[in-house]
């Protein structure tokens, strides 16, 4: 902003120069013209006006010398006097009688005397008198039009100086508009440029990669190192950048801590290792009268995988580095569709959900869980899911809340109740668990939805799991206890959601009839980072044991969790290592196609040779 301002204002002051200039040269020959024009246009006229005089003079003096012509009879000398008064009638200069006046080039007029015979010849000097006037004007309109010529000539010299005032200063205008001022990178309109140049460029082959590097803790190290060093840190950085990212990347400042690098090439480059080449060289600690330590993290799309217009790949590759941002410093996170579902608007969701639901448009999805000894799946949990024809994937976690705030809750819970259990037909030896919203807890007539919709599925009741989560249990918690003890009733179990990442007051564990604790993902993915995170799942598992509750974990993805959780004493897990939710018809094939209960096994991977390790890191 700062530097458009000051490049504008050269720029203004050169362009105004240029225009007066302009008039001021056009001005000036048109003046020098119009006194040339003058100056000859004047000498004519005097030319003119002085031949008049003569052509009047000369006819003067003939009527003079007619009317008197005696006195030439009388005399053969003319009476000077008669000459002076001729003279002075006529307006002649130096008028003169002269018998022979053929040496000289005077004007003349015979005398005719009375034989009719030439006695001689009035001479007199011719004048000019406008000629004159005009001779002596001549040196001052040459004056005026020497003046004017070199007037023109300076104006000229003062147009061409403001012609390169007003290019440089549009060259620096173009620079301050395409530049960051502290590093000298494209600024962020100027990288888009280059995205779209890119875009447009790409071959079919080839992947454009549009990642976003964010520092983080900025706030913290300018409070430390004041506004001048952290330019100083930036600068650095942004060479580091520079140098770490293939020569014919294009790199851009595109915010206060925010770069952007755009790497064009073939199919088979891994972009996460540029991009993590990339940051390696940032993180060096920086030396500024201190030693800075550095860390930044980092969201990528690509085109065409992810999107192949500059808007969409931009909006992408931001939403990876939010999740990248949440992930902490290092994180580099490549786009996925399920991060998409997070920037559905609540508006949209407000207007498309009715839409969807009574378009059939929402499914439901089901995970696996497999029991931990034997490594079989045990059940199903039912996910809800909506694929929007423009959006995409919409998460649950999106518009499960949307759905509780526009009352359409009792429809959707019903929807995947019923759904679910017609589904659960087709697994025989499995339970299926269904979650329940809050809301749909809190709701009395959830004890005849479930009592009707097993009636009309004919599931045996044990076999339905219902799922709550621990907010439930918070307000209200008589009335709570009460439903929970009815749905009991009809024979339903009734397990405990993302347990420990809410409230986690341990007495409603006692106050409630729960049959399962599922233990929330974040326990899981603290798992091997932290020392003691193998000790809470050990001691959740215990505490759920000692209540006669079976304990299911959440969010299982690596192998080191499976054996570290299995050593824990979980009975269940759950997880993308095993399988994610999918379509009935996929958990069918994964079953084997509905053979018997036996054949419904998985195959997870075997224990890693490195068990014991683990075992004595737990
Ligand atoms: P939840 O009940 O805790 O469901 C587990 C969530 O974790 C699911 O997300 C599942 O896809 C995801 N997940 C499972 N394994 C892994 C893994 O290994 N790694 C990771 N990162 N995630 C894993 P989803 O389907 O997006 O559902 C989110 C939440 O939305 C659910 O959490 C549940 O609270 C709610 N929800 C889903 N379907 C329904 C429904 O039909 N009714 C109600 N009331 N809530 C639902
Ligand atoms: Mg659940
Ligand atoms: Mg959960």
């Amino acid at each position: 902003m700062d530097g458009e301002v000051k490049a504008d204002a050269p720029r203004a002051r050169a362009k105004r120069m240029l225009s007066a200039s302009r008039l001021i040269v056009v001005l000036a020959v048109l003046a020098m013209g119009a006194t040339l024009l003058a100056g000859v246009i004047g000498y004519g006229l005097a030319r003119q006006s002085d031949e008049r005089l003569w052509s009047e003079q000369r006819t003067s003096l003939r009527n003079a010398t007619g009317e008197f012509r005696n006195l030439f009879d009388k005399s053969e000398a003319i009476d000077p006097r008669f000459i002076r008064m001729v003279e002075q009638s006529v307006g002649l200069k130096d008028l003169k009688y002269e018998i022979d006046p053929a040496a000289s080039n005077r004007e003349m007029q015979p005398v005719i005397d009375a034989q009719g015979r030439i006695a001689g010849f009035l001479t007199w000097q011719k004048t000019y008198p406008m000629m004159q006037a005009m001779q002596r004007l001549m040196p001052f309109i040459a004056a005026v039009a020497i003046g004017l010529v070199g007037f023109a000539g300076i104006s000229l010299a003062q147009l061409r100086r403001a012609g390169r005032e007003l290019a440089a200063s549009e060259e620096q205008a173009r620079r301050a508009a395409d530049e960051d001022k502290l590093t000298g990178l494209p600024n962020h309109a100027k990288t888009l440029e280059w995205l779209d140049l890119a875009l447009a460029g790409r071959a079919a082959d080839d992947v454009t990669t549009f990642a976003l590097i964010e520092l983080d803790g900025m706030a913290d190290v300018t409070a430390q190192l004041g506004a001048l060093g952290s330019d100083e840190l930036i600068v650095a950085v942004a060479a580091r950048l520079k140098e770490a990212l293939p020569a014919d990347a294009v790199c851009g400042r595109i915010g206060g801590d925010e770069f952007a690098a755009i790497v064009t090439a073939g199919g088979g480059v891994d972009a996460g290792a540029v991009i993590r080449a990339a940051l390696d060289a940032i993180v060096r600690p920086l030396w500024i009268e201190t030693v800075v330590p550095l860390s930044a993290h980092a969201g990528f799309a690509q085109a065409p995988r992810h999107a192949t217009t500059r808007g969409e790949l931009t909006r992408r590759a931001g939403l990876a580095l939010r999740a990248a941002a949440k992930k902490g410093p290092g994180a580099i996170v490549g786009f996925e569709r399920a991060l998409d579902t997070v920037s559905t608007d609540q508006k949209f969701i407000q207007r498309e959900l009715p839409r969807a639901l009574a378009a059939n448009e929402l499914e439901v999805h089901y995970q696996p869980i497999v029991s931990s000894q034997g490594a079989r799946i045990v059940g199903v949990e039912a996910l809800l899911r909506w694929t929007h024809a423009t959006r995409g994937v919409i998460g649950p976690a999106v518009f499960i809340p949307v759905a509780e705030q526009m009352g359409l809750m009792d429809t959707l819970g019903a929807f995947v109740l019923r759904r679910a259990l017609s589904d659960a037909k087709r697994w025989p030896d499995l339970y299926v668990a269904v979650n329940l919203s809050p809301l749909q807890v809190r709701d009395r007539g959830i004890v005849d939805l479930v009592r009707s919709a097993l009636a009309e599925s004919a599931v045996p009741p044990s076999r339905l799991m219902l799922e709550i989560t621990e907010g439930v249990l918070i307000d209200n918690p008589d009335e709570m206890i009460k439903r929970m003890e009815d749905l009991h009733a009809l024979g339903v179990r009734i397990a405990l959601d993302d347990f420990g990442s809410g409230y986690s007051n341990l007495g409603y564990l006692q106050r409630f009839p729960l049959d399962k604790l599922k233990i929330d993902r974040g326990f899981v993915t603290a798992l091997g980072k932290s020392a003691n995170g193998g000790v809470i799942i050990q001691a959740i598992v215990a505490l759920g044991r000692a209540l006669g509750m079976t304990v299911v974990v959440e969010g299982v993805e690596t192998e080191q969790q499976r054996v570290l959780l299995r050593l824990a004493g979980c009975d269940e897990m759950q997880g993308y290592l095993f399988a994610k939710p999918a379509p009935a018809k996929a958990i069918d094939r994964l079953l084997g196609q509905g053979k018997s209960a036996g054949s419904g096994r998985m195959l997870p991977p075997p224990l890693s040779p490195d068990a014991d390790s683990l075992i004595a890191s737990l």
